[in-house]
């Protein structure tokens, strides 16, 4: 059974006064994260709005102690302070229960610049939980393209809305062998939050991925994250399944679209509610590119529907 949002604990470790956007999906995600986690762990940080939002010291948005790293290198960064922190244990001079080691990278930086260091740790199962927040471009710098970017989204560097579809990068991760993946989005806080207290008690690397709706990047209201997010799973724009040990299980609603129980909602209406897909919409061949995006849809439903039928 799913956690109620009424049932989250009150403990805050995102504290108020940040310097997020209102609206910011990605700081609601870490809201969440931080009430599984708790306040013993360690964060680190990869160039992102994340660490423009956090402020500086001693003044910092996060009740934990957070280390700013390199682009490209949050699965060695967060693999090194792992070891380090069980050599430690192992020579005494470390009491009581690790802190959980976790990165918190948005897309840029765990599609693109991150993959190398991330794919590195992940085939050597290191011990930390990697959370990807996707908003799905390079937002903190104005908008580039990344590999999350859907097809038909307009970015600064995909004017005319992007050509290719996304990445499935929980997909690749879950080909690591790692013990947990996951996916999760705002609108289903109960959802994030038993994924994380899961992966917090999993030995070995964790990667967990949040669809996190941007308002600046996907124009559209900012008071309408929480839709956008539900929106994007309820037409399976966002699929949400984990898998523990390689066995995929999908997560409601999803399991009702898998399952063939509920149709996916057409995706037009999602499409309509952001402006960054007006360019690419724009003309007599909208019907025809509305129906790519849809196809691009219908194969990742059906291609992950097959997947899950094999358990490594
Ligand atoms: S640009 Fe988007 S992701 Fe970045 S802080 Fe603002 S709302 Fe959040």
């Amino acid at each position: 059974m799913t956690t109620s949002i009424k049932k989250l604990p009150d403990t805050e470790q995102v504290l108020s006064g940040n310097g997020s956007c209102g609206g910011c999906p990605a700081t609601m995600a870490l809201r969440i994260v931080g009430k599984a986690l708790g306040p013993n762990a360690i964060m680190l940080l990869t160039p992102s709005c994340a660490v423009a939002s956090m402020g500086m010291t001693p003044k910092l948005g996060y009740n934990w102690p957070c280390i700013n790293i390199c682009f490209a290198t949050a699965g060695s960064s967060a693999a090194g302070i792992a070891h380090a922190l069980e050599i430690m244990k192992e020579k005494g001079r470390l009491q009581g229960e690790l802190p959980t080691v976790f990165s918190w990278v948005g897309d840029g930086g765990t599609y693109d610049i991150g993959f190398q260091a991330l794919s590195a740790a992940a085939e050597r199962n290191d011990n930390f939980i990697h959370f990807c927040y996707n908003n799905e471009a390079y937002s903190n710098t104005g908008v580039q393209r990344s590999g999350a970017t859907p097809r038909g989204s307009y970015t600064t560097t995909t004017p005319a809305g992007k050509r290719q579809p996304k990445k499935n990068m929980a997909l690749l991760m879950l080909e690591h062998n790692i013990p947990y993946v996951a996916t999760a989005t705002v609108a289903y806080p109960g959802d994030l939050y038993d994924k994380v207290v899961k992966a917090k008690n999993i030995p070995g690397m964790k990667y967990i991925e949040i669809l996190a709706p941007c308002y600046l990047g996907w124009q559209f209201d900012m008071s309408e994250t929480v839709q956008m997010s539900r929106m994007a799973v309820r037409c399976g724009a966002w699929l949400l399944w984990e898998a523990e040990n390689g066995k995929i299980t999908f997560n409601n609603p999803t399991s009702l679209i898998i399952s063939g129980k509920k149709d996916p909602a057409p995706v037009d209406e999602y499409l309509m509610k952001q402006g960054r897909f007006n360019r690419f919409l724009k003309g007599p061949d909208a019907s025809q590119r509305i129906a790519e995006i849809q196809n691009d849809i219908n194969l990742e439903i059906a291609f992950m529907r097959e997947r899950a039928k094999i358990a490594v």
